[in-house]
């Protein structure tokens, strides 16, 4: 589109007699030749006296070709004018227009703009949605943009179809033979088996390797032709044996206890030189199918026949070149025709090809000289690993983190397992070319990571020492290890204010126990206490405690101190949820006089009455263990529902026995439980809260109100008393 020159096209501009009453917009239109093509201008005036001369938008359509511009901001747009569905858009100039109304809203100056608009080549009155003067242009707009995206489509489909043949094209030759020959010997070790069906002293054996069947003898027998009759040692279910027809090893398996057909499938890779530096990794799946032929005889099924074969399929390629991302190329299966072919996404239906671990064919260190790979040290790793790894993302990682070839090297084969599987939250500086500032660690402590392998646990503990500023013996950290601690918040604590040898002692000290005796039993010994002893600090510093106190850091007696510190944090929190119950339900305690009035009773062994206080019931749930202090009960006694009534021994008015819930209104007995919702001494109980319920109902309970004054007194103490809730 040729935008400068349809720029300078002066505008139509609406006379003033062409004015439409009603119409927010008018739309006036001509066509030009630019550049000798046809174009049709469409321009969008807003109906007002002093807005008839500069257009809103103008709308540019040729044979193939559109665009919009916008004249106050000069802006060109290729976005459709009224949305796909018009009728649920309104145009582009009218953002805020009113949607049903905007065929009545937007017209058009004449018939003849109309018919201009009709006859331009490619615009069709193609339904419902093209009858506004702009439901013809946007229509038009929608073919030539739905036309253009299927064309950029099919070129990016035609593009990914040249790659795919042009990777297959370079892609080597393979032996497929040597390939299941391989896989055969490595992965399902020329495993045979021989089956056998004894009977009396003879046996019937069919050998999945050669396929032959026959019977031999393999108890001897007292005849003298017995001799002369070929003999094997006796069959027996899992043992192994030889055939007597070609000799093969197998093992034994009765044939009741076989399926007609039964298989074993595993993968494997093979990586090929790839064009100049490059590498393909193939991934296949192998299976070895065993097949046993029965045959059906007088008495029962006999061994016909037996084989074995092996297939393998291709599964997925991989391919790696210099400065490329990886290509990863699939095999699959046209669900319409079955026909095979490649593809380069992974979606496959509903299932996802995955590539997994697996040996790798041993020509593959071959190919891997000269190309990109030729440093990855991937077989050093894949030996390491005992010959089961994944190479795809071994190399992936490699070209992105090429210190895996040293770490690979200095036997840090935990670490690279870990960066392998994109755990990179180990690494402390990805650029780093050394390995104690890519890891994080100092550096004299290198080799002792190596001596372990690069173990996640050293590590940890190695990256704390670089990290604390502390410097400690090889010792002292295998010590650490030894304890193997999960949380660390505990021991930073703990090292902030004694050394690592003191804290190492003590801990020795409490278990009783010493470090680094490959007893099984005083490490764990020395992992129980130690786990204590952090729990123990961990609370002992949440509380608040002045962590500096040596008399805290080392009490004398860990169980005990650890006890109290669990004591101590479920006051804390009960009386968090005390706090918070009181706040939340605020009425129970303000109902308290009025309900008291109502329900208190007593007689000479029992007295019973309201709670005063939400926290006061969060209390009795807790003492008692049942579950009255939870939010339901104390909202419906907050909400006037219901009342939850404490009863309780006269001679011990304090301490929780029975908690009943009673009809606020209805005086309904709904429930009554003591500790751990049990009912104690049920039938005497029931039979005293029939009674108070029955006096309850005829009004015989209660304080008087003349009683007032020196039971008031009373009560203010006791609310004082519940008031007084730690802060
Ligand atoms: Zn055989």
């Amino acid at each position: 589109m040729k935008k400068k020159a349809i720029e300078k096209i002066p505008y139509i501009g609406i006379e003033r007699t062409s004015r439409k009453k009603g119409a927010k917009y008018i739309a006036a239109t001509m066509v030009k030749l630019v550049g000798h093509e046809k174009h049709l201008i469409t321009e969008v005036y807003r109906n007002k006296k002093g807005d008839l001369d500069v257009p809103l938008v103008r709308i540019v359509l040729t044979k193939k070709d559109f665009g919009t511009f916008f004249v106050e901001s000069g802006v060109w747009s290729r976005a459709l004018i009224a949305g796909s569905s018009w009728c649920s858009k309104y145009p582009v100039w009218d953002k805020g227009g009113r949607e049903y109304d905007a065929g009545k809203e937007n017209v058009i100056r004449s018939d003849e703009d109309l018919q201009r608009i009709k006859s331009f080549p490619g615009v069709e009155e193609k339904s419902w949605r093209s009858q506004t003067w702009y439901g013809l242009i946007n229509d038009r707009i929608d073919d030539i943009s739905t036309k253009e995206r299927r064309a950029r489509e099919n070129r990016r489909w035609e593009r990914r179809q040249q790659g795919l043949k042009e990777r297959a094209e370079n892609t080597p030759e393979i032996d497929e033979q040597k390939l299941l020959e391989y896989a055969d010997r490595v992965i399902f070790r020329e495993k045979h088996y021989l089956y056998y069906k004894k009977r009396g002293s003879w046996a019937r054996v069919a050998c999945s390797k050669c396929g032959g069947v026959n019977e031999y003898r393999w108890k001897p027998g007292i005849s003298y032709e017995s001799q002369f009759q070929r003999m094997i040692d006796e069959p027996r279910q899992g043992g192994f044996g030889t055939c007597p027809m070609c000799g093969a090893r197998g093992e034994w398996k009765p044939q009741g206890k076989v399926m007609d057909s039964y298989s074993k499938a595993a993968h494997l890779f093979v990586g090929q030189k790839y064009k100049e530096t490059g590498m393909v990794f193939r991934y296949y799946e192998v299976e070895k199918e065993y097949q046993l032929g029965l045959i059906c005889e007088n008495n029962g099924p006999l061994m016909e026949n037996a084989c074995e074969e092996l297939s393998g399929t291709e599964i997925a390629r991989v391919y790696f070149e210099e400065g490329r991302k990886p290509q990863k190329d699939y095999h699959k299966q046209s669900t319409w025709d079955g026909k095979d072919f490649w593809d380069d996404c992974n979606l496959y239906g509903k299932e996802n090809i995955n590539i997994s671990e697996g040996p790798i064919l041993p020509e593959t260190w071959e190919a891997m000289k000269g190309t990109i790979f030729r440093y990855s040290a991937m077989q050093e790793y894949e030996a390491a690993e005992d010959g089961y790894i994944n190479p795809v993302d071994y190399l992936e990682r490699y070209m992105q983190t090429p210190q895996i070839e040293m770490l690979t090297k200095l036997g840090l084969i935990k670490v690279v397992e870990n960066l392998v599987k994109c755990r990179y939250g180990i690494v402390a500086n990805e650029h780093a070319d050394r390995v104690d500032t890519f890891l994080g660690i100092r550096k004299e402590h290198v080799r002792l990571l190596i001596r372990h392998q690069g173990e996640e646990n050293i590590l940890k503990i190695l990256k704390d020492e670089k990290r604390l500023e502390q410097q400690w013996t090889d010792e002292q950290i295998e010590n650490l290890v030894e304890l193997s601690l999960e949380s660390r918040n505990g021991w930073m604590v703990v090292l902030e204010h004694m050394g690592v040898q003191k804290m190492l002692n003590l801990i020795g000290k409490y278990a009783g126990a010493e470090y680094g005796t490959g007893c099984s039993r005083a490490t764990s010994r020395l992992r129980a206490v130690a786990q204590t002893y952090f729990d123990y600090i961990n609370m002992r510093q949440a509380l608040g405690y002045d962590m500096s106190n040596s008399v805290y850091l080392a009490p004398k007696d860990l169980d005990v101190a650890h006890q109290v510190m669990v004591t101590e944090h479920n006051k804390k929190e009960a009386d968090a949820r005390i706090r918070e119950a009181e706040q939340k339900f605020p009425m129970i305690r303000k109902h308290y006089r009025r309900l008291r009035k109502k329900f208190f009773y007593e007689d000479e062994d029992f007295c019973i009455r309201p709670a005063r206080s939400a926290g006061e019931i969060v209390t009795e749930g807790r003492v008692l263990h049942h579950c009255v202090g939870g939010d339901n009960y104390l909202g419906k006694h907050n909400d006037d529902i219901s009342t939850i009534l404490f009863l309780r021994s006269k001679t011990e008015p304090d301490v929780p026995y029975i908690t009943v819930e009673i009809g606020t209104n209805d005086l309904k007995l709904m429930q009554w439980y003591g500790a751990h919702d049990k009912k104690p001494d049920e039938d005497n109980m029931r039979r005293w809260l029939d009674v108070y319920v029955t006096k309850l109902k005829c009004g015989l309970v209660g304080t008087a109100e003349a009683a007032g004054d020196g039971e008031d007194t009373e009560i203010e103490a006791e609310d004082e008393q519940v008031l007084a809730v730690p802060a």
